[in-house]
């Protein structure tokens, strides 16, 4: 599997949000996405997910053109989102928001069963309501109902945003679990260190344009293309 974002410009009324982005991830690779506020990260994964229209460019997945597709055909196809703000079903049981990410109807290694083996945070509260949880409860719903879905591509946005630091390395430490099954992973994320330490590959992004992009970047790099200054 091949993820390719072409020329890929996105906005919202009169403003264009994201210029011009090209990029493209292997299956098992991590690409992650940074920037500072506004800069364009969640435009970006918005725009691969079907959910904005590109107003120039394209993206490939496995050689298939998906720009004109809905958000829910790309799901089917494997493209899948998890939102910043998890967007959970506050009434609806965990389980049954994981029902809910089965819904794209795709088989392979993750089964209701197969995630809880990977949070077993979610294993303990299948029957609560989603809303009644903590934080870092309702993120590991998120990620376990995109999963179940069987992702090509996940798309993760700022999944540590308000949680614990130890919940949040739990999160990365399952990573390598999700990449080896082959699932390429884009990556928003406010915590340049942590990205860049899970990260095969980085995309800045600056004013809804490319900074710097590549791998095995320098850190001094990133950081001066992360603030813009030269
Ligand atoms: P953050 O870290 O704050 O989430 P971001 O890098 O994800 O930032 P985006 O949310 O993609 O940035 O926003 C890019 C630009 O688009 C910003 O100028 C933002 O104000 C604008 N924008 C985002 N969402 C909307 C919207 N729904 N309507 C209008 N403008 C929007």
């Amino acid at each position: 599997m091949t993820l390719v974002v072409n020329d890929l410009s996105a906005g919202y009324g009169q403003l264009t949000a994201l210029r011009n982005i090209s990029f493209s991830v292997e299956a098992g690779e991590i690409l992650a996405i940074i920037g500072a506020n506004g800069a364009g990260k969640s435009t970006l994964l918005k725009t691969i997910a079907g959910q904005l229209k590109a107003l120039t460019g394209s993206v490939v997945l496995d050689g298939e053109d998906v720009t004109a597709l809905p958000a829910s055909a790309r799901a089917r196809r494997g493209v899948l989102m998890v939102p910043e703000g998890r967007r959970l079903f506050p009434s609806l049981t965990v389980k049954e928001n994981l029902q809910l990410g089965t819904s794209t109807g795709r088989k392979g290694a993750w089964t209701i069963e197969t995630v809880c083996d990977l949070f077993p945070l979610v294993a303990e509260r299948l029957n609560r309501t989603a809303g009644q949880m903590s934080g870092g409860e309702q993120q590991a719903t998120a990620i376990a109902r995109a999963l179940v879905g069987n992702p090509e591509v996940m798309m993760l946005d700022e999944i540590s945003l308000g949680l614990a630091p130890a919940i949040v390395v739990e999160f990365y430490d399952r990573l390598g679990e999700i990449t080896k099954r082959g699932t390429a992973v884009l990556l928003v994320e406010q915590d340049v260190k942590r990205a860049l330490s899970v990260a095969d590959q980085v995309h800045c992004l600056l004013e809804g344009q490319t900074s710097l992009a590549g791998r095995n970047l320098d850190f001094a790099e990133i950081a001066a293309a992360y603030f813009g200054t030269e």
